[in-house]
């Protein structure tokens, strides 16, 4: 069987510890798939220059926030790297060269959101950064080309928001802004609708959709789960929805889940 593949809104870094209904929807949806031999994961925070992976064996935990209680600097997700999964990447990527970072760790759109699902911290994890001044094809296009991956047991988690804008937040009302809600449908109906090449270039979708999307780097982790989607396989929606003007809305393709 194929190993599913996953887009997760990870949202505020506090659902690391707060055992809310995210923090319940990822310990389920990890339970619910095969348990993979190592975890690719491709996260809003690792912005770069070029495809980078990491490579390290023992990736330390990057605590790339401030402002947040002690309890969530305490948290560690003490993961192995991989580094043969880093060397895989860069052969399967032949577009472009992937460049090894040694010394990088998980960040915290990595870590939040393993905590709930992998909390034994006992998967190898790699992280593949980003080059978020890239447009959406080129992203699209890497994610294509990591499909061998889903079978060789490797899960890719991409980690972002598909609608994310903070300088909209209303910290003191966090209800769902109308225009964010009609941004989470529209994406729902069109990953549904398989119209990737629409949502290579959200900007396209109209100005919501420049408000839902104002910078890249949490909706373009989409791109490489959706790539990995095969003609005719189906997908559900889990933990959707939207606070205030971020989405929460994750994505699952592939079929076979346990029940
Ligand atoms: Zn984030």
């Amino acid at each position: 069987m194929r190993m599913p593949a996953l887009f997760v809104g990870h949202g505020n870094p506090m659902n690391a510890i707060e055992r809310n209904e995210y923090f319940r929807g990822w310990q389920d949806i990890a339970r619910r798939l095969p348990k993979p031999v190592a975890i690719l994961c491709v996260s809003a925070h690792w912005e770069t220059q070029g495809a980078w992976v990491t490579a390290s064996a023992h990736p330390p935990t990057i605590h790339d926030f401030y402002g947040f209680p002690k309890a969530l600097f305490d948290v560690r997700y003490p993961a192995p790297g991989a580094p043969w999964l880093a060397e895989r990447v860069a052969a399967l990527v032949t577009s472009e060269r992937v460049q090894q970072d040694p010394a990088r760790g998980l960040d915290h759109g990595a870590w939040s959101v393993l905590v709930a699902m992998y909390p034994a911290a006992d998967i190898p994890v790699v992280q593949l950064g980003m080059d978020t001044g890239r447009p959406g094809p080129h992203h699209y296009a890497i994610g294509r080309q990591l499909a061998p991956l889903r079978d060789q047991d490797v899960l890719v988690l991409a980690s972002g928001n598909m609608v994310h804008n903070l300088g909209l937040f209303r910290f003191h009302d966090p209800k769902p802004q109308a225009w964010a809600e009609a941004c989470d449908e529209e994406l729902q109906r069109r990953i549904s609708a398989g119209d990737h090449a629409a949502l290579m270039d959200p900007g396209s979708l109209g100005p919501d959709m420049r408000l839902a999307v104002p910078t890249p780097e949490h909706y373009y982790p989409l791109l490489y789960a959706l790539a990995l989607q095969q003609e005719g396989e189906p997908l559900v929606f889990f933990n959707a929805g939207v606070i205030g003007s971020l989405s929460m809305t994750s994505v699952l393709i592939g079929g076979g889940l346990q029940a």
